[in-house]
């Protein structure tokens, strides 16, 4: 699939741009708009503008916003999460982008039933040529989900997948990338959530790939620079 897009304009608002953004993307992918390091007014530029959908990396900036702004927000979180913060974000978030470990999957798990909730999580992959991204490899993963700890978590639903590519201005490496995050979608779709409707997201994309990631089959891309400006 190629899909066309106009470019931005730096002069336009912040919710001409996601509107912008939100006309040229095909109507299965959703836009989380990434505010991290952004002030409140910017989130409240777009909350005004219609925008509901925000993602943060930083468990202390995600609760003092979600503490001080509307509560009909849909707070993501992005980024890697340590194990002792889940507490903090827990009543509230509703999809937290990067789970990569067991041990990660069962806090949440705990601190959702804490909250008489369920936590949607996505697990993360490792597709990058970089060692210093977090996430699982298929093989790992089909372990975790295979493990009786696992299947005994009852508070937490794995919705889908999560990757960063490579930052490299090779086009055709971050294709492959997401590409390979798809194939891994699509094989533990097959294997391990073939009866669950829910099981449908891939989380790839950013401000400077996202394009190819909606060619290569993302259902959810975050932006942070092209919407709020450069941190
Ligand atoms: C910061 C961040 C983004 C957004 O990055 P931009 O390049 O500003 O669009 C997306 N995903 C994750 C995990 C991030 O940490």
């Amino acid at each position: 699939m190629k899909l066309k897009f106009k470019n931005l304009q730096f002069a336009m608002s912040i919710p001409q741009k996601i509107n912008t953004i939100i006309e040229e993307i095909p109507s299965n992918v959703k836009l989380v708009a990434v505010s991290k390091t952004k002030p409140q007014e910017d989130i409240l530029k777009a909350y005004e503008g219609g925008y509901r959908i925000f993602g943060e990396n930083k468990p202390q900036e995600l609760t003092q916003k979600h503490a001080d702004l509307p509560k009909d927000i849909e707070w993501h979180f992005i980024g890697h999460l340590q194990t002792n913060k889940v507490k903090y974000i827990a009543e509230f978030v509703h999809l937290i982008h990067a789970v990569d470990s067991m041990k990660l999957l069962k806090e949440i798990n705990k601190q959702a039933a804490k909250n008489n909730r369920e936590i949607n999580c996505l697990l993360q992959f490792h597709i990058a040529d970089e060692a210093s991204k977090f996430g699982l490899d298929l093989v790992k993963a089909k372990e975790l989900l295979a493990s009786d700890e696992y299947k005994a978590l009852n508070s937490i639903k794995i919705v889908g997948v999560m990757g960063m590519a490579t930052y490299t201005n090779d086009e055709d490496q971050i294709r492959r990338e997401f590409a390979n995050l798809k194939t891994i979608f699509e094989a533990l779709k097959s294997e391990s959530f073939s009866n669950e409707d829910s099981f449908k997201e891939i989380s790839m994309g950013m401000s400077g790939d996202y394009k190819i990631a909606i060619e290569e089959g993302s259902t959810m891309i975050r932006l942070g620079s092209t919407i709020f400006g450069s941190r």
